[in-house]
C-alpha cells in the first residue's frame, strides 16, 4: 500500500475523517473507525512506518507509555473490564494497513471479540532447538545475548528483518 493511500496518513491529512482524542507532534490517539469493540483506540506515528523496528526509541516508548495510560482510562471511559493492547506486525500477523500503530481495545467478557488460539504442544527438542535459534540470532544481531544492544544501521538484524516483510 503506497502512503498516498494509506488511511491513517489521510486521517493525519484530514482527507478521512478521524475522531482524535490526542495529538501532538509526534503521535496520534484516535477512536479507530472500524473497532473491534466499542472504545477501540489507535496510537500512531506521524511518520509513515511500517513495522516495530522502524520506530525511532523515543517515539515508541511514548507510545507504549500512551498505551498503559490509556489501558488504565478506558475501564472509566467505557465501562471495560479488560484491555487487549495489540500490534499486528506485518501481513503474518494480520496487519491490513502498513503504517505501525498500537490497538487499545477494551473489553468485556461477552463482546465476542476473539483472540484466543488453541496452544499446541510442543516437546522438549523443539524447544530446546528454537531456544538456540532465538539465542544465536541475538547474539549475532549484539555480540553481546543482550537484545536491548541491538543498534539501528544499514546492515543490521532489525533491517534485514524489514527486508522481508512484503
Ligand atoms: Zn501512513
Amino acid at each position: 500500500m503506497p502512503q498516498a493511500d494509506c488511511p491513517l496518513c489521510k486521517m493525519l491529512k484530514g482527507e478521512i475523517p478521524a475522531k482524535k482524542i490526542y495529538e501532538d507532534d509526534k503521535i496520534v490517539i484516535a477512536l479507530h473507525p472500524i473497532p473491534a469493540h466499542k472504545g477501540h483506540l489507535i496510537i500512531f506515528g506521524r511518520e509513515h512506518k511500517q513495522i516495530i523496528s522502524e520506530i525511532d526509541d523515543d517515539i515508541l516508548k511514548k507510545m507504549f507509555d500512551f498505551s498503559r495510560k490509556l489501558s488504565s482510562m478506558v475501564f472509566d471511559a467505557f465501562a471495560a473490564q479488560g484491555t487487549n493492547v495489540l500490534i499486528q506486525n506485518g501481513e503474518a500477523a494480520g496487519q491490513t494497513i502498513n503504517h505501525f500503530c498500537i490497538h487499545v481495545i477494551p473489553r468485556t467478557p461477552a463482546d465476542g471479540v476473539n483472540f484466543e488460539w488453541q496452544p499446541k504442544p510442543a516437546d522438549e527438542a523443539q524447544l530446546s532447538e528454537l531456544e538456540q535459534k532465538i539465542s544465536a540470532a541475538i547474539k549475532d544481531a549484539t555480540e553481546t545475548g543482550d537484545p536491548g544492544n541491538v543498534i539501528k544501521g544499514d546492515n543490521n538484524y532489525m533491517v534485514r528483518q524489514l527486508q522481508r516483510i512484503p
